[in-house]
């Protein structure tokens, strides 16, 4: 918004007495918003309201000019779309991985605040082989020293594995051409990306050239580029290709840019089987993701080469759209894309790779590339370059893989079940469009819990990190439980205070009931059925009480005894446990759930080596909490 100047003036006149050096006159002071101060004689008051009314009057009209008929978003031109009206990218899939080409170490590298010293680069370029890049751009050696001795390094050292191509970049200018050779001497396989900017504006207002010297720039290059790469050749047998890029594809001509390179491909002698990269930057996206769609698919349809070509993408992002940018480029007809790790470089950056590849992957297409560590490549990247991957960072953020919001997490959990009873090979969860696992990252953090929260949520958690299968009917009550401790604490709750909270609320009740001792023994009457004797002492109001009771199992025979103590009017209504392994034990935790005498429900929980011991600790505990 531009800044007013002149607006905020009011003025004002005010008698005032000023004593000059003839002596007391009476004079008018006219203060301009307390900046400047007017001194006048009363003979030229008349000049001085006509003066004021002027101001008035001009700023009146200033300030209609600049507020109501000249808006901000009018000094901007619109993208001009390609006419391209039989356009067929939007009918088709993504099937394969494109050719990946990382650029983090140039492009990237190139915008932050501090750039990647030796050893940051070296950590940073075998992070990229360990994902699996195949094309790294490693710098523009021609352009500083110490772009330069990294490349060295990486040679010297023999840092670069043979299946992978360094890719260097260079201006279309002679003498840096000839010195990012004496660069990557030395080297298996290169890439020689070589540029020159061809769009309209910048021919316009930087190099005040046309489209003619523009060409002959690219030309003189690429013939002194195939001059250089046979002398090289002869001399090392190095794997030389070459890339040319068009700089600020985007903003050019289609036309022009398809003729440029048509000259380059020319001048390389590219073939079928020696191809050229042509790289289209969308050096600044300035259009939506299907114009830079219809420039490419423009772009191969009219490129004579096209068979010589391999066409690359190169995305930026500063409409926050590289991705998609990206992906309709790919059905647009590109075979590559440069790109960087969580999409660092220049302003808003470059298309990010990884959000592209993951994209693929989660489509059921190999990227080949491996994210299966996210967490450690983050981590490199996060130390390398000094920034941030965003909380909300697609596949990568920290909280990308939680839910805090009830249905959500009742859906996962609802999910993750699912799949494990269907023993599904697919990955069939709701709100989650990629298992945590495939990227490194576990299932514990997914679901959170606050005081939004649903009822699933707490037991999501008790399964998923303790092993405890509460039945779905207990899922409010605990949800509840932990609802409250969540509002109580104003902040999440962690896992391990959910564990506490149920330990108190269900393992450790001794009141006011309390088995000191028990035997159950079966025995076989005449007709040859089994009933069970259970005998104890039961503890409370401070006396020890013998009870014993007969039935046809533990749980019955037990209510029967504690009839025998007046304890009468509960009724089971359901029963159900499972084994939790305790460090190198197995224990039966059973949960028991009651009928109270008020006709609410409540459950107990018992946890014991011994099955029938776990049921009767899950209906005194039930009982003790019904009476707290
Ligand atoms: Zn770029």
């Amino acid at each position: 918004m531009m800044c007013f100047i002149g607006t905020d003036v009011r003025l004002r006149y005010k008698p005032n007495l000023v004593r000059d050096g003839e002596g007391l006159l009476r004079k008018r002071k006219l203060n301009l918003g307390g900046t400047a101060n007017l001194y006048i004689r009363p003979e030229q008051r008349m000049f001085v309201r006509l003066f004021g009314a002027f101001c008035l009057l001009k700023i009146i009209i200033d300030l209609k000019e600049r507020i109501i008929m000249k808006k901000g978003f009018e000094k901007y031109i619109p993208f001009e779309p390609v006419k391209l009206p039989d356009r067929t990218w939007p009918d088709k899939v993504i099937e394969k991985a494109p050719i990946w080409c990382s650029v983090d170490l140039r492009d990237g590298n190139q915008a932050l605040v501090n750039p990647m010293n030796l050893e940051e680069k070296l950590l940073f370029f075998q992070t990229l082989v360990d994902i699996g890049f195949k094309e790294i751009e490693v710098g523009f050696p021609s352009a500083s020293e110490t772009e330069y001795e990294i490349l060295r390094a990486l040679i010297d050292r023999n840092l670069i594995p043979d299946d992978v191509t360094i890719q260097v970049l260079v201006q279309a200018r002679p003498h840096l051409i000839t010195k990012t050779f004496e660069a990557i001497s030395g080297a298996k396989n290169v890439i020689v990306h070589f540029y020159n900017s061809t769009s309209t504006l910048q021919r316009k207002v930087v190099f005040h050239t046309d489209m003619q010297g523009v060409i002959d720039i690219a030309v003189e290059g690429a013939k002194l580029i195939k001059e250089l790469t046979q002398q090289e050749v002869a001399k090392t047998g190095a794997n030389i290709r070459f890339e040319y890029s068009p700089e600020s594809f985007s903003g050019t001509e289609m036309d022009n840019a398809v003729l440029i390179c048509d000259k380059v491909l020319e001048t390389l002698g590219a073939t079928p089987e020696h191809k050229v990269i042509l790289n289209l930057p969308n050096t600044v996206e300035g259009m939506m993701p299907n114009q830079h769609a219809d420039q490419i698919e423009y772009f191969c349809r009219h490129l004579k080469g096209r068979d010589s070509a391999i066409i690359s993408l190169h995305p930026h992002n500063d409409r926050g759209t590289a991705t998609a940018a990206t992906e309709l480029g790919i059905l647009a007809g590109a075979d590559r894309v440069e790109g960087t790790l969580f999409g660092n470089g220049e302003r808003t950056g470059n298309a990010d790779i990884m959000n592209v590849a993951m994209n693929m992957y989660t489509q059921g297409i190999d990227p080949k590339l491996d994210f299966s560590e996210m967490n450690k490549i983050k981590e490199v990247y996060e130390q390398c370059t000094e920034m941030k991957v965003h909380e909300r960072h697609p596949y990568a953020g920290e909280l990308v893989f939680t839910a805090f919001s009830g249905s959500h997490q009742d859906a996962i959990n609802k999910g993750v079940e699912y799949m494990k009873q269907h023993n599904s090979e697919y990955w069939e969860v709701p709100y989650l469009p990629i298992d945590p696992a495939d990227l490194g990252r576990q299932y514990e953090p997914i679901i959170r819990i606050n005081s939004q929260s649903g009822k699933g949520g707490a037991a999501f958690i008790m399964q998923q990190i303790f092993g405890y299968q509460m039945p779905k009917a207990m899922h409010p009550e605990f949800g509840k439980i932990v609802k409250a401790a969540c509002d109580k604490a104003g902040r999440e709750i962690l896992p391990k205070e959910i564990f506490a909270l149920f330990e108190e609320e269900y393992l450790n009740v001794h009141k006011p009931y309390n088995l000191k001792s028990y035997k159950i023994y079966e025995e076989n009457d005449v007709e040859n059925e089994t009933v069970v004797h259970f005998e104890g002492n039961l503890r409370f109001e401070h006396m020890d009480h013998v009870i014993s009771g007969v039935g046809n199992g533990p749980i019955d025979a037990f209510f029967n005894a504690l009839k025998t103590v007046g304890i009468t009017d509960y009724k089971f209504v359901s029963y159900s446990e499972h084994a939790v392994s305790e460090g190198a034990n197995s224990k039966a935790i059973s949960y028991i759930q009651l009928e109270c005498p008020n006709g609410t429900t409540i459950f107990g929980v018992g946890l014991d080596s011994n099955i029938s011991l776990a049921s009767i600790k899950g209906i005194i505990c039930a009982i003790n909490r019904a009476q707290k």
